[in-house]
């Protein structure tokens, strides 16, 4: 498949004056033009102009452009793979399995439009005879108009050109503008190439999608802040997530940001299950942290147990398991680079021992162990930031009240995460209704690592997990971002929308 280097701008592959070369991490470097603020603003004045058409078209002709985005992917599968695999260093069965995902959530939001259950309608009808007459009222849930996605680098497809946001604004009629990811611009190019086919066998308005090549802050900023863009999705770091937050809080008219900024997802080791299992959970836990390289928003990097011969036996054990996992490529140089200072920083932290060190060169990155106090933990708050990547920290509190003191100071969370035993209930009952007022998912006996795309998942949760705790950014319910409830009163029939008829 060949590249161009070019953007998709609202049917058209555009260049620019300038140009970078892509970083992969083997295989050929390729060269792509740079996004600008104009290149934001045409996307955007044409996404206005195509929610004329999309954002009132029926459901069944979304749902046809859906799952038509799908097949185009698949189509292109193995250039996908192929120039994935070099730009990220991910492996060819993760890309397969990710591509399986972002097409399966393409075709999710399809039968879910369809089923029509999203635009939560609802009915007052009219009572002319009560003595303060009510008139006929009616609610649906709209799109609320052209959406920036973001791309994001750890997900090159799941959560990127045609990821999880781009699915969710198209579904519910939004128009979407991509700022690609620098990480994986050809990978987002073939995806930008299936949308496009998907845009033309459909016969849409072009304007319904562009793909926006990286091109900095300067780019990243005028988007957020441009006055017909309605709302944002992002998947990233907290410090960028909260400056583009910020931005679209500043404008003169504000609008949502929805952004998915990462988390510690601590695990919570209860007595009864430590001493049922403590090899397994060691194991389990250290291949969670590993898997990917530890790139993953759900990671489960903080491990809380309580101190004594059982914790020293689940430390042993962990550490044991995770000596034998070899360094591998992160996604990018500046993300290994970010990994190495922030494993250094938790090194030098005032009480925090080393157990297991991994100084590996440039864009590789291997496993690190860590354990502190349940004191110090609480002491230092810098220790409960995220560090992404395989890095794993054990808290050993001093006992079960600690661990509640611990749990309430908590920052959001993506998810929190309790290994019980029958024996543990009692304790799991205290610790439910603090872990749920800290996290978007709260799971017992497993590993947080798999996030399911369906009707029941939320990939959220409080700050700094993500700015808007009401949301998720996986699963069918994150159609909900993109839409606003309007309430029809004494609309004749006639004109009303043919969903609310
Ligand atoms: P990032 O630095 O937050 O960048 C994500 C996107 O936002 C990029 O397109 C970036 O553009 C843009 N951006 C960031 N700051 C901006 C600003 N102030 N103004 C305008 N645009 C801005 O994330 P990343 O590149 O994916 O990885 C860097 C770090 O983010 C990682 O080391 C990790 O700590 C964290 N991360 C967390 C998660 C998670 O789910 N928790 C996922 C991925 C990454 P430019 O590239 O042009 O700067």
């Amino acid at each position: 498949m060949t590249l161009t280097g070019k953007h998709y701008l609202a049917g058209n592959w555009v260049s620019s004056d300038s140009h970078f070369m892509s970083t992969p991490a083997f295989g050929p470097a390729h060269q792509f033009a740079v996004g600008t603020p104009a290149m934001a603003d045409t996307a955007a004045r044409a996404a206005e102009v195509a929610f004329e058409s999309y954002g009132y078209c029926s459901r069944s002709l979304r749902a046809v452009f859906l799952n038509r985005i799908a097949d185009e992917i698949d189509a292109r599968g193995d250039a996908i793979t192929e120039i994935g695999c070099q730009e990220t260093g991910l492996p060819e069965a993760r890309l397969i399995g990710e591509r399986g995902r972002t097409v399966g959530q393409l075709r999710l939001f399809a039968q879910h439009i369809e089923s029509g259950d999203y635009l939560e309608r609802k009915q007052d009808g009219a009572l002319p005879g009560r003595a303060l007459p009510r008139p006929d009222l009616r609610l649906m849930q709209r799109p609320i108009g052209p959406v920036a996605v973001f791309g994001a680098s750890n997900f090159p497809l799941a959560f990127s050109v045609a990821g999880g946001d781009t699915a969710a604004a198209l579904a519910a009629g939004c128009p979407v503008v991509v700022k690609g990811h620098g990480g994986h611009p050809g990978t987002g190019e073939i995806v930008a190439q299936a949308i496009a086919a998907a845009v033309e066998a459909c016969e849409l308005d072009p304007g319904v999608f562009s793909l926006i090549q990286d091109g900095g802050r300067e780019l990243g900023q005028a988007l957020v802040q441009h006055p017909l863009i309605r709302a944002v999705g992002f998947t990233g770091s907290l410090a960028g997530g909260r400056a583009l937050f910020d931005l679209c809080a500043q404008r003169p008219e504000p609008i949502p940001f929805f952004g998915e900024l990462g988390s510690v997802n601590p695990m919570f080791l209860l007595p009864g299950a430590v001493s049922a299992r403590v090899a397994s959970l060691a194991a389990g836990w250290a291949g969670a942290l590993t898997m990917g390289a530890g790139q993953f928003c759900t990671n489960p990097g903080l491990a809380i147990v309580i101190d004594g011969p059982e914790a020293d036996a689940f430390v042993a054990a962990a550490r044991e398991a995770l000596s034998g996992v070899a360094p591998q490529t992160m996604l990018t140089d500046g993300i290994a680079q970010a990994y190495r200072s922030g494993a250094h920083r938790l090194q030098t932290s005032t009480g925090v021992q080393t157990l297991l060190a991994s100084d590996t060169g440039l864009r590789d990155a291997g496993p690190w162990l860590l354990e502190t106090t349940g004191q110090a933990w609480l002491a230092n708050p810098s220790l409960a930031e995220e560090v992404f990547g395989p890095l794993g920290l054990v808290v050993r509190v001093a006992d079960f009240e600690e661990m509640l003191t611990l749990a309430r100071s908590l920052q959001g969370q993506l998810t929190c995460t309790l290994q019980l035993d029958s024996s543990d209930s009692e304790r799991a009952r205290a610790l439910l209704p603090i872990l749920e007022r800290k996290a978007g998912r709260v799971l017992a006996n497993g590993f947080p690592t798999g996030v399911e795309v369906c009707d029941s998942m939320v990939h959220g949760g409080p700050y700094p997990a993500s700015t808007n705790f009401g949301a998720t950014s996986v699963g069918t319910l994150s159609i909900r971002r993109f839409l606003r409830p309007v309430c029809y009163q004494n609309i004749p029939s006639d004109i009303l929308p043919a969903d609310l008829r």
